[in-house]
């Protein structure tokens, strides 16, 4: 299946992150051309080239055919002493243009250096620091090639384009042509994908689905790509699942999820390893949400969801028959830009909240936390937006900054207007307690501020009510004797409640 991961990708992330620094056609120093009043007197068989290369160790991979030109032959008419350079660039540079005229793709030399954690890249030597190696790079973009005669020149723009995109295209092409569109079923496309798919062998080295087609192997994060790819192009919804969670996997182990036509999901495994043909296999989920069984809690515990794009989720109850007692660590932080939901909601039936659970959805405005649930694990609901909660009293256990806190490099971070709903003396109003967070009790009828005890402060803030200095009386601590208005006998009572608090003291 899945093997390693982690220290692999991090070097190539990094690589690719930083490729290229400083060498994009977009990043050439600005120069500014001479004003030519008149235009040349002599003429250039093309003025708009377009050249295909592939990069260096592609080459033992992809032959070019004949039909993308590789080089381009200039010829000049009207001219005799004719020079040719490539703008901008010096010899190391995207294309060459020799004597003669002949443009060519040239790879450039680079330069990479290993300086906090990550691989620097460089089109020229950097003095004072150790090279960690050279490679050759292929530049694609569109450069310029000035043919001078004299004070005269005619500039000739010289695209290079990246032809394994072309050779990447033409077998998908070719394969929903010939395999996917002579089907009807959905499904049967779905497993000839994952089938074409276990065609290639299983190589850690390449990780991209443009790799695995032309390098001949790939990972799960390839073959997981690659089904995206395919059942997108046969006009499915695809998006890939994070499977790290899935017993057996390793981590930072993907697969990939397809919605078909007919509102159907498949999971769609084909990244384990060894070579071709290797297994693969489709399932038709039921649920979205991946879950297996808690055994302490005796019912389903969710440790995933591999939805797409759906704002309000609704958690069931029940998966095969037996109550959801469980939300994982993570689980709606798994797969992380899948989808942006707003709100979702709980069933009764959950006890327990793993830490993170709702970490880091900025979208997600509102949960619910049921009754009858017991705990809550550290940074549960963390980095999100939601501004407020409620907690039922039958929390007794909540993690670190469980809520109220956001965790901003590794530090958690109170957020300052977070305010949390609950009942006085339950284990999330100490929580809010020792961590300054603002309270609110259940509305008690005197109680005006909601703070969980009835005062003299509460007697001033009635004061305001039927002064009229409130825009916003609440209904449901202000009215003493339950007539559903506000009023002095309302007032009366409040202060007769105080009385009678103070007699008892
Ligand atoms: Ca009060
Ligand atoms: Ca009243």
């Amino acid at each position: 299946m899945k093997l390693r991961r982690k220290l692999i990708c991090a070097a190539s992330a990094a690589l690719m992150l930083f490729s290229g620094a400083g060498l994009l056609p977009g990043e050439m120093p600005s120069v500014s051309r001479p004003i030519v009043a008149e235009a040349a007197s002599f003429t250039v068989n093309s003025t708009d080239v377009r050249l295909y290369a592939v990069q260096p160790d592609q080459k033992d991979y992809i032959t070019i055919p004949s039909k993308y030109k590789k080089k381009f032959q200039l010829s000049v008419s009207g001219a005799s002493d004719v020079s040719y350079s490539v703008l901008y660039y010096g010899d190391n540079g995207p294309v060459k243009v020799s004597s003669s005229g002949l443009i060519t793709v040239s790879p450039q030399t680079q330069y990479q250096y290993r300086k906090d954690g990550y691989i620097w890249t460089y089109s020229t030597p950097q003095p004072g620091l150790e090279l960690y190696r050279k490679i050759s790079k292929v530049i694609f973009g569109t450069f310029t090639v000035r043919v001078s005669s004299g004070s005269e020149y005619v500039d000739v723009s010289v695209q290079v384009n990246d032809y394994s995109s072309v050779f990447v295209d033409n077998k998908l092409k070719t394969f929903v042509k010939e395999t996917l569109s002579p089907l009807n079923d959905d499904k049967q496309k779905i497993t000839e994908i994952a089938k074409y798919i276990a065609g290639y062998d299983y190589d850690y080295h390449y990780y991209t689905y443009r790799d695995m087609l032309i390098f001949g192997g790939g990972d799960c994060w390839a073959s997981t790509g690659l089904a995206c790819e395919l059942a997108r192009r046969a006009g499915m919804e695809a998006w890939e699942r994070a499977g790290n969670m899935d017993l057996g996997a390793g981590s930072g182990h993907k697969n990939a999820m397809v919605k078909t036509a007919d509102g159907r999901y498949f999971e769609v495994e084909a990244g384990y390893s060894g070579t071709a043909p290797r297994s693969y296999r489709v399932t038709e989920r039921t649920s979205l949400f991946s879950y297996h069984y808690n055994t302490a809690l005796e019912g389903k515990h969710i440790y995933q969801y591999d939805g797409f794009g759906d704002t309000v989720l609704d958690v069931p109850a029940e998966l095969d028959g037996e109550p959801v007692v469980s939300i994982g660590s993570n689980c709606f932080n798994r797969n992380s830009s899948n989808y942006s939901p707003v709100s979702i909601h709980l069933p009764d039936t959950v006890k327990e909240i793993g830490s993170g659970a709702f970490f880091g959805r900025e979208s997600l405005t509102e949960v619910n936390i049921p009754e009858g649930c017991t705990k809550l694990g550290e940074y549960a609901f963390g980095n999100n937006g939601m501004t407020s909660i409620t907690v039922p009293s039958s929390v007794t256990e909540i993690g670190a900054y469980a809520f109220g806190f956001d965790k901003i490099s590794d530090q958690p971070q109170k957020i300052e207007s977070f305010t949390v709903y609950c009942e006085p003396g339950s284990a999330a109003w100490e929580y809010a307690g020792e961590n300054g967070l603002a309270r609110i009790a259940p509305p008690t009828p005197g109680d005006i501020d909601r703070n969980g005890s009835i005062d003299s402060i509460d007697l001033e803030l009635f004061t305001v009510y039927i002064t009229g200095g409130s825009d916003t009386p609440d209904i449901a601590v202000g009215d003493l004797n339950d007539d559903r208005s506000i009023d002095l006998r309302d007032y009366a009572l409040l202060k007769r409640k105080l009385r009678d608090a103070k007699k008892e003291i």
